[in-house]
C-alpha cells in the first residue's frame, strides 16, 4: 500500500515533466527515445519494478527550467521514502547544469540542504544554508533556509545561534516560530539559572515573554529565580499569570505557591487563592491544597467531608487515594487493615497512569517535557485533566 502512496504522485510528477519537456522540446531528435525511456518506465511501474521504474522515469524527463519543480519534487518524494541519497544524486546532478537560472538554483540548492538535514549531515546542511543566505535569494527560499537553519541549531542544541537567526526575520516571517523560539530562551536562562547568573537568566526569560506573551514556562523559570533570592512577592506575581496564560499548568504552581506563602507567613491568603481558582479551575492539585489546610485547621473529618463532597462533583484517582490515606489515619484497627489493602491497589493504580499527555501526538508520561520527545514539537505537552489526572 505505501509502495503505490508513493508511486500515484511520481506517476503525477513525471507525466507533467515529461509533457512540459515534450512542449519545449518538441523539435529535438531525441524526443523518441525519451519517449521509449517514458513508456519503458511505465512498463517497469505495470510490472511493480519500483526502481527501474524511477530510473527510466528520470531519463525520459528532460531537465530545463518548466520540468525543473518535477525534478524537485521527485527528489522530494525519494527524501520521504527515505532513500535520501537518490535525492541527494538528483540535486547535485541537476546543480551541475551550467544553464540554470539563478531562482532556479537557489531552489536546488535549498533542496539539497534539506536532504543533507535529513540524513544528518548537518555541518553541510548549515554551511549551504549559510551560503544560500548569502546569495540573496527570493522571500520563499530565505525564509525556508532560516527556518531550516533555526531548526538545525536547536536540534544541536545550539539556542542563541538559533535566537541569532530569527532576529533577522521579520514579524511576518516569524509567524508560527515563536512558541518554540520562546522556549529556546528558556532552554538558556535555564543554563544561566544553573551557574546562578540570575540577572542573565532573567533577560533570556523577557525575551521568551517577546516571543510568546503566554509562557508559561518562562513563568514558572521567573518564579523560581524568585523563590532562590527570597523573593517571595515577586514569585507569587510570576505564579499568579499562570491562571492567564494557560490554567491546564495551575498543578505545577501550587507547591511553589504554598512555600512563599508560608515564607510570608499568609496561609490565609493561599487558602482565599486557592477556593478563588477551586471555583473558576476546578483540579484535584486545587482541591488536594485545600483539603491539607482543612487538616491543618480543622482535623482529618471535616477534610474528609471536604474532599467527599468535591469528589461527587468531580471524581479523581488522586483524590479518592487522599480520601483513604485520611480514613486509614483515622479508623479503628480492624477497619485500617482493609482499607490498607484497597489502598495498595489503587495506589499501584495511580502510579501506572501518566501525568503528562502530548496533545500533538499522544505520548503520554510521568515528566512534563516541554519538548515531545515523540514528535519533538515544543510546548505541545500538559498535564492530564479528568478522572485519572487533574
Ligand atoms: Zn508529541
Amino acid at each position: 500500500m505505501d509502495e503505490y502512496l508513493f508511486i500515484i504522485p511520481l506517476f503525477a510528477a513525471v507525466a507533467i515533466g515529461w509533457l512540459l519537456g515534450r512542449r519545449q522540446n518538441n523539435k529535438q531528435p531525441s524526443q523518441n527515445t525519451l519517449q521509449q525511456e517514458y513508456f519503458r518506465g511505465l512498463d517497469f511501474l505495470l510490472s511493480e519494478k519500483t526502481d527501474e521504474a524511477i530510473d527510466s522515469f528520470i531519463r525520459a524527463l528532460e531537465i530545463n527550467s518548466d520540468t525543473i519543480p518535477a525534478h524537485i519534487a521527485l527528489a522530494k518524494l525519494f527524501r520521504k521514502k527515505g532513500d535520501v541519497e537518490r535525492a541527494i544524486q538528483i540535486h547535485q546532478s541537476l546543480l551541475a547544469r551550467s544553464n540554470l537560472s539563478h531562482d532556479d538554483f537557489m531552489r536546488i540548492q535549498m533542496a539539497l540542504a534539506r536532504d543533507y538535514y535529513a540524513v544528518g549531515l548537518l555541518d553541510r546542511a548549515e554551511n549551504l544554508l549559510i551560503e544560500i543566505r548569502s546569495q540573496r535569494p527570493d522571500a520563499d527560499v530565505r525564509q525556508n533556509a532560516a527556518a531550516l537553519l533555526i531548526k538545525l541549531y536547536a536540534k544541536e542544541k545550539e539556542w542563541q545561534q538559533a535566537l541569532d537567526v530569527a532576529q533577522q526575520l521579520s514579524t511576518l516571517e516569524l509567524l508560527g516560530l515563536d512558541v518554540e523560539l520562546s522556549h529556546y530562551c528558556c532552554e538558556l536562562a535555564e543554563r544561566y539559572m544553573a551557574s546562578q547568573r540570575y540577572r542573565h537568566a532573567m533577560s533570556k526569560l523577557n525575551e521568551a515573554f517577546s516571543f510568546d506573551k503566554n509562557s508559561v514556562r518562562a513563568s514558572l523559570l521567573l518564579a523560581d529565580i524568585a523563590i532562590k533570592q527570597a523573593e517571595w512577592k515577586k514569585a507569587i506575581a510570576a505564579l499568579k499569570q499562570i491562571a492567564q496564560q494557560d490554567s491546564a499548568f495551575l498543578s505545577e504552581t501550587i507547591d511553589r505557591l504554598k512555600h512563599c506563602y508560608l515564607e510570608l507567613n499568609q496561609l490565609s491568603e493561599f487558602e482565599r487563592l486557592m477556593k478563588q481558582w477551586l471555583n473558576k479551575y476546578p483540579s484535584t492539585s486545587i482541591m488536594l491544597a485545600l483539603a491539607d489546610i482543612i487538616v491543618e485547621r480543622q482535623g482529618a473529618y471535616p477534610a474528609g467531608a471536604f474532599i467527599t463532597d468535591q469528589l461527587k462533583k468531580r471524581p479523581s484517582l488522586k483524590g479518592f487515594n487522599q480520601l483513604i490515606d485520611l480514613y486509614i489515619a483515622h479508623a479503628a484497627k480492624g477497619t485500617n487493615e482493609s482499607l490498607m489493602v484497597l489502598r495498595g491497589l489503587t495506589g499501584q493504580l495511580e502510579l501506572s497512569k501518566p501525568v503528562y499527555h502530548c496533545q500533538r501526538c499522544g505520548f503520554s508520561g510521568k515528566s512534563l517535557h516541554w519538548q515531545c520527545p515523540s514528535c519533538q514539537n515544543w510546548g505541545t505537552t500538559k498535564p492530564i485533566h479528568g478522572l485519572e489526572g487533574e
